[in-house]
């Protein structure tokens, strides 16, 4: 694996590669690997000739200070997870290669980006799009991959592609999850065995809405869900929605694709899930 940590020359490798008519494909990521990253890096592999994986933890996508600061930091370890699993280049940059001193631009996707985790994270995905966009000038992937995981920023990414006419096609990766069904997180390692034990109430929940779901029975069952996560210890339920796979408003029976999606603090940890329960 080839590690670059400045802009230009993993560029310039990369345009070389696809000149020659190689295929690339891309995993963004903010490190503190595991299964879920690694399950991404597996589908570029079997799709394309080259694997590019990103790790930076991009500082314009927290709101909160507190949380950037504490955020896991382990480039030695993912980058032998990463030669393990065959990525071809890996490209690590430091802050100041991604960002001039006070940048004062965004990109505007519309109301999507002020739903749900933008409710709550007012300005993170114009953080998302805008390191995402600075990445894709970078890297010439054709293909770039992303999971499923985080739901909301897929499709964000999908509209400023459509918007922007991007020449990357998206791809969407299952949710890897632990044995006892909590969707793999970098932010897992911040869990108590106690916070472990609660957390599992999220996935529970989205299973079980999604074993009753009929499209006639949306508000009840939102309305369940919130009960079964306000009912357990230790867990801090922010938004539980039943959302239309495309607006993300509370879904209609005529909605295309439905998506439960759920964000909770357990304990000092933010963990967002989701399920998809009709379409897709
Ligand atoms: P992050 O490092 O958290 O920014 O994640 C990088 C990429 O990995 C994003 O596209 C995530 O959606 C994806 N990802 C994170 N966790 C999982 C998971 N448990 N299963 C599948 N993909 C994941």
């Amino acid at each position: 694996m080839k590690t670059f940590t400045t802009k230009q020359p993993v560029h310039q490798y990369l345009l070389q590669l696809k000149a020659t008519g190689k295929s690339i494909g891309f995993v963004a990521t903010m490190g503190a690997l595991h299964q879920g990253h690694l399950s991404l890096i597996q589908l570029a592999k079997q799709q394309n000739d080259i694997v590019v994986c990103s790790i930076f933890v991009n500082p314009t996508q927290f709101n909160d200070p507190k949380d950037l600061e504490k955020y896991p930091r382990t480039l030695d370890a993912d980058s032998r997870l990463l030669e393990g699993a065959g990525c071809d280049v890996l490209f690590a940059p430091g802050v100041n290669q991604m960002y001039d001193d006070n940048e004062q631009w965004h990109l505007n996707i519309g109301e999507t980006e002020h739903l749900l985790e933008g409710e709550f994270r007012p300005g993170h995905y114009q953080g998302v799009t805008q390191v995402v966009y600075k990445l894709f000038n970078i890297i010439p992937a054709g293909r770039a991959y992303f999971g499923q995981k985080d739901y909301q920023q897929f499709l964000i990414i999908s509209k400023m592609v459509q918007m922007l006419k991007l020449p990357v096609e998206l791809v969407m990766c299952p949710i890897m999850r632990e044995p006892g069904g909590l969707a793999m997180s970098s932010r897992n390692v911040h869990l108590s065995a106690d916070d472990r034990q609660h957390a599992l109430v999220l996935s529970g929940t989205l299973n079980h809405i999604k074993d009753k779901f009929t499209p006639d029975n949306i508000a009840a069952l939102k309305q369940e869900a919130a009960q079964l996560i306000n009912a357990e210890p230790g867990v801090a339920l922010e938004y539980f929605e039943i959302a239309d796979g495309e607006t993300l408003h509370e879904a209609t029976p005529q909605s295309k694709t439905i998506v439960a999606l759920v964000a909770a603090k357990v304990g000092n940890t933010r963990l967002i899930d989701n399920v998809v329960l009709a379409g897709g």
